[in-house]
C-alpha cells in the first residue's frame, strides 16, 4: 500500500485471538474494531484519530470518557528514560511480579503498566510516580506533543496527562493514548491506541510514520447502556380476533410493524402490553366496529383521538 497515494486510512472489526491464559474478560477468542492511518507525520492525524475515538463512544451512549494522554517519544529520547527508570527499579528489582523481573531488561517501560497488585503496592512504597520525571522529549518530539495538545483543545476533547501510560507494546513512539469510561460506576479502559512510525520498518517495509487505536468489542457491549428494543408502530387492543387478523394484515400489508394479543385477555392487560412494546395502540371494541373507526391511543404522550383507516394509514411512524 505505500506505493498508493498516502495517506493510507483503514478501520477493521473482527474475531482475534489472544495466546496468553484466558482470565475473566479476557477471552481466547474476542472482536476488536480499530483504525489505522498510514502516512502521516504531523500530530493532526493523531488527535483526529482519538477524536474518532470519543465520536464512535459517544454515538454508542458512551459520554462519560476520560482521554489519558503521554508521549513517549522517539527511540533518543526514550533511551534515556529507560536507564533512569531502570536505576530507579532496580533497588527492589528482586520483590517485582515474576514478569516484570523479565521485562526489566528487555522493556522496563512496560514495567510502569504492571496491573500486578504486588507491583502496584511496591510502587506505592517506593513512591515511583514522583521519582520519574517521564521522558524527556527531544526538541522533535516535545514539538509534536504541544501540537497534538493544541489541537485536542481546539477540538474540545479534554484530556489528562499521564507520564505513566506506555500502553503494552514496544513499537509505540511519541503519541501513546488510552481513553476510560465513566460508564457504570467504575472507570474502564475501553480503547487504546497511539503512533507506531517504526513498526511498518520493522516488519520490512520503507519508514511510514502510522498512527491508530482499537478497542474491544465485548467489553463496550457490556459498557453501553441497556436501551429499549426498538418499538413497534401499532398495538391491536381488542377481543375480536377475525377483525383483529384482518388489520393486522392490512396495516402490514402498507409497510407498519403491527402486533396483537393472541389471547384476547382483559383491555387493561392488552393496553399495557401495548404499552411496553408499541408506539400507538389501535383500540378495536364494539363501538369501534359497529361505527367503522379506530380509537388510537399515542402511548408516549397518552393522548388519544377517533380515526378512520386512511387517518390510521398517515400517522407518523
Ligand atoms: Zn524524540
Ligand atoms: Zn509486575
Amino acid at each position: 500500500m505505500y506505493r498508493e497515494s498516502q495517506p493510507i486510512k483503514l478501520w477493521y472489526f473482527g474475531p482475534m485471538f489472544r495466546y496468553e491464559r484466558p482470565q475473566a474478560g479476557r477471552q481466547r477468542q474476542f472482536h476488536q474494531i480499530g483504525v489505522e492511518m498510514f502516512g502521516v507525520q504531523d500530530a493532526s492525524a493523531d488527535a483526529e484519530c482519538i477524536l474518532s475515538a470519543t465520536e464512535f463512544l459517544n454515538s454508542l451512549g458512551l459520554n462519560d470518557l476520560t482521554v489519558e494522554i503521554n508521549s513517549l517519544g522517539c527511540d533518543k529520547c526514550r533511551g534515556e528514560y529507560k536507564e533512569q527508570l531502570k536505576k530507579v527499579i532496580a533497588p527492589f528489582l528482586d520483590k517485582l511480579c515474576d514478569d516484570c523481573k523479565s521485562r526489566f531488561e528487555k522493556n522496563p517501560l512496560r514495567i510502569l503498566d504492571c496491573k500486578n497488585e504486588t507491583c502496584t503496592k511496591l510502587f506505592e512504597e517506593y513512591d515511583l510516580r514522583n521519582s520519574l520525571s517521564g521522558v524527556t522529549l527531544c526538541d522533535e518530539c516535545a514539538s509534536h506533543y504541544k501540537s497534538l495538545k493544541e489541537y485536542l483543545n481546539a477540538l474540545n476533547i479534554k484530556y489528562v496527562e499521564n507520564t505513566f501510560l506506555v500502553r503494552g507494546l514496544d513499537y509505540y513512539t511519541k503519541t501513546v493514548f488510552e481513553i476510560k469510561s465513566n460508564n457504570l460506576g467504575s472507570q474502564n479502559a475501553v480503547c487504546g491506541g497511539g503512533r507506531y512510525d517504526g513498526l511498518v520498518e520493522t516488519l520490512g517495509g520503507p519508514k511510514t510514520p502510522a498512527v491508530g487505536w482499537a478497542m474491544g468489542v465485548e467489553r463496550l457491549n457490556a459498557l453501553i447502556p441497556v436501551r429499549n428494543v426498538n418499538l413497534i408502530d401499532f398495538f391491536i387492543v381488542s377481543n375480536n380476533p377475525i377483525e383483529t387478523l384482518k388489520l393486522n394484515a392490512n396495516l402490514r400489508r402498507h409497510g407498519f410493524s403491527v402486533d396483537f394479543d393472541y389471547n384476547f385477555r382483559k383491555f387493561a392487560k392488552q393496553l399495557e402490553k401495548a404499552a411496553k412494546t408499541a408506539k400507538y395502540a389501535i383500540i378495536l371494541g364494539e363501538d369501534e366496529l359497529n361505527n367503522n373507526y379506530y380509537t388510537v391511543k399515542n402511548l408516549e404522550t397518552s393522548t388519544q383521538e377517533k380515526m378512520s383507516f386512511d387517518e390510521l394509514l398517515n400517522i407518523k411512524k
